[in-house]
C-alpha cells in the first residue's frame, strides 16, 4: 500500500482509528516479510532521504520560512545540513556498528561464544515537533531505518507548510509500503497511538510525553522521549565574556530562541551581569542590526498562542534590551531581562523563545545549587576558563548534555548521544546512540555439544564435580 492514498488534515475525510490500524498493519507485514531488514535496504532508504533533502532543500527552505520565518541559511544549517550530515555519518558507520560483537564467556563455560547482535524492533512510530519541523522528523526517521525498521512518521500540524511538504517528499522516494508520513494534529496521533508499535519515538513537551507513554504502556511498547525544560547558563569571572555574550546571543536567538536547548537563562555575580549585558546588547546589534524586524536573519514566533505567551513574559520594568513586540507579524525583537530572580513568571517553566533573564547567584555554590533545585535540564552551559569549575559543573550537577563555552553545538556531534535525563526526556539518539535507540541487543550464546564442559553443573553434586563446581564457583574464589 501507499501512504499517498489516506487522509491528511486536507482532505475532507480524517485520518481515524480504522484507518491507522490499516497502515500500521501493512507496515507490519512489510516488516515482516523482512524487507527492512538487509543492509543494503537501509542503505538504500538512507540515501534516498539524503537526495530528497538536496533535491528538494529550496522547497523545505521555503516552507521553514512560511511556519518560522526561517532564512533559508539558518534552515540549510540547522535542518537540512544537519539531518544530511546525520545520514552521512550513519552511511559511513552503519555496517561497523551492525556488525555482532564478541564478549568475553565466564570459565563455567569453555569452548562457548557470546556475541551481541543488533536486531531491528519492527514497526516505529516518530513524533515530531514544531520547531525544527525537518531536522526533528527525519533524523529519527533516519535511524529508524538504520536500524531496519518499518516507521509511520507523524510531522507536527502546528508548522503546518513543512508537514505538508514532508508527507508529499517522503513517498516519492522512501519504500513506500515501509515508510508512511501521517499528517494531523491531536485526533491523528490519538489514532495511531492506540495501536501497537514496537517502539515510539517522541519529540515536543512534557505534558504530550505523559500522554504518549501512557499510551505505550497498555502494548508494553518501549518509549523514547525528547523533552525540554529550562536549559541554565552560568558564567563565571574567568569567563571571556565577549565569546560567550556573541555565543549566548547566537545559542538564545536562533529559530527566535524556539530551540529545545536554547540557553534558557544565563546565572552570574552581578559583577559578571554588569560586563555582560552591553555585550549582549551589542552582539544582537551585530547579528541582526538596529532593527531585527528587518533582519533577514531573525525569525517569528510560530503561532498566536506562543505570541501572546511570550510577550506576556516581558516585564518592562526589567527589559535591559529589547522588548519590542508585533502581534501582526508573530514578531518579538530579542529580549534581555535583568534582576530576575527564581520567583519570576519568567522563571517559571521553559520560555522557549526570544527573552533571556539574567540571573545573580553569589558565585558558583549559588549557580549549581540554583540548577540542583530544579528540575534536571536537557541541556547545561557553562562559560569558564578554570578546569576546576568545569569540572564541579560536570560531577555536581546532571542535565542531558552540558556544552563549555559553547551552547547548542554538542548536539552536531554525532558520536554524542543526545537526549534528556529526568522530566527533560528519556532515551537518546544520534550517530550510534540511534542504532541503540532502534534496534534490539540480542544476547546469543553458542555452546558446542563435544566436549559437553556444561556436564559439570549437571546433578548428582558429589566427589570430583563438587569439589570443582567449589573451586570455580564459590563466592571466595571471585574476591
Ligand atoms: P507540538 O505541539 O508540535 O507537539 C509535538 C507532537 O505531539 C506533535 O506531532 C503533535 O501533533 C503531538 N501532540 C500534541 N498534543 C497531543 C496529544 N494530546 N496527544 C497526542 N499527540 C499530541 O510541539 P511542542 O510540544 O510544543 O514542542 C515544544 C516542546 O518540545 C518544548 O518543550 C521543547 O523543549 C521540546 N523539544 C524537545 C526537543 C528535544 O530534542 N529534546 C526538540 C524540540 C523540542
Amino acid at each position: 500500500m501507499t501512504d499517498t492514498t489516506f487522509e491528511t488534515d486536507r482532505t475532507p475525510t480524517r485520518f481515524g482509528p480504522a484507518q491507522a490500524a490499516v497502515l500500521v498493519a501493512g507496515a507490519r507485514g512489510t516488516y515482516a516479510r523482512g524487507v527492512t531488514k538487509p543492509l543494503a535496504w537501509r542503505e538504500r532508504q538512507l540515501r534516498a532521504l539524503r537526495r530528497m533533502l538536496v533535491d528538494n532543500g529550496d522547497l523545505l527552505c521555503e516552507a521553514l520560512a512560511v511556519d518560522l520565518g526561517k532564512s533559508a541559511t539558518e534552515s540549510m544549517i540547522t535542518e537540512i545540513g544537519f539531518t544530511v550530515n546525520e545520514i552521512d555519518h550513519t552511511l559511513r558507520h552503519l555496517r561497523s556498528w551492525l556488525r555482532p560483537e564478541r564478549v568475553p564467556v565466564p570459565v563455567t563455560l569453555p569452548f562457548a561464544k557470546a556475541r551481541v547482535i543488533r536486531e531491528p524492533l519492527g514497526v516505529v512510530l516518530v513524533i515530531a515537533p514544531w520547531n525544527y519541523p525537518v531536522q526533528l522528523a527525519l533524523t529519527p526517521l533516519a535511524g529508524a531505518l538504520a536500524g531496519g525498521n518499518a516507521v509511520v512518521v507523524k510531522p507536527s500540524e502546528v508548522s503546518r507548510a513543512s508537514a505538508h511538504a514532508l508527507s508529499q517528499l517522503l513517498p516519492a522516494y522512501l519504500d513506500q509500503d515501509a515508510v508512511h508520513v501521517v499528517e494531523g494534529g491531536v485526533p491523528e496521533t490519538t489514532a495511531l497511538l492506540a495501536q501497537r508499535f514496537d517502539h515510539i519515538f517522541y519529540t515536543g513537551n512534557g505534558a504530550v510525553g505523559r500522554v504518549v507513554l501512557e499510551a505505550a504502556a497498555k502494548h508494553l511498547t518501549p518509549v523514547t522521549l525528547e523533552l525540554g525544560g529550562k536549559s541554565p547558563t552560568y558564567v563565571d569571572d574567568t569567563a571571556d565574556l565577549e565569546a560567550a555574550a556573541r555565543r549566548i546571543v547566537w545559542g538564545k536567538f536562533t529559530n527566535a530562541g524556539q530551540t529545545c536547548v536554547a540557553p534558557d537563562y544565563v546565572l552570574a555575580t552581578r559583577e559578571v551581569i554588569d560586563g555582560l549585558l552591553p555585550l549582549l546588547t551589542q552582539a544582537i546589534g551585530d547579528f541582526f542590526g538596529d532593527d531585527p524586524a528587518s533582519s533577514p536573519d531573525y525569525g517569528r514566533i510560530i503561532n498566536d498562542r506562543h505570541f501572546d505567551r511570550l510577550s506576556n513574559l516581558i516585564d518592562p520594568a526589567r527589559v535591559a534590551s529589547g522588548g519590542g513586540c508585533d502581534a501582526r507579524n508573530r514578531y518579538i525583537e530579542p529580549t534581555v531581562l535583568d534582576g530576575i530572580t527564581g520567583d519570576d513568571l519568567v522563571m517559571q517553566d521553559e520560555i522557549f523563545g526570544p527573552v533571556l533573564p539574567l540571573v545573580e547567584v553569589a558565585g558558583i555554590d549559588a549557580a549549581i545549587d540554583f540548577i540542583n533545585e530544579r528540575d534536571q535540564p536537557l541541556a547545561l552551559y557553562l562559560f569558564t576558563d578554570d578546569a576546576a569549575t568545569r569540572r564541579r559543573f560536570e560531577r555536581e550537577t546532571s542535565s542531558g548534555g552540558l556544552g563549555v563555552n559553547i551552547p547548542l553545538a554538542h548536539l552536531s556531534v554525532p558520536d554524542l548521544p543526545f537526549g534528556g535525563v529526568g522530566p527533560s526526556g528519556m532515551g537518546a539518539y544520534h550517530g550510534r546512540a540511534s542504532i541503540e535507540t532502534f534496534t534490539h541487543a540480542k544476547g546469543v550464546l553458542r555452546q558446542p555439544t563435544r566436549p559437553d564442559s556444561t556436564a559439570l553443573v549437571y546433578p548428582p553434586f558429589a566427589g570430583v564435580k563438587q569439589r570443582l563446581v567449589q573451586l570455580l564457583l564459590s563466592p571466595r574464589r571471585r574476591r
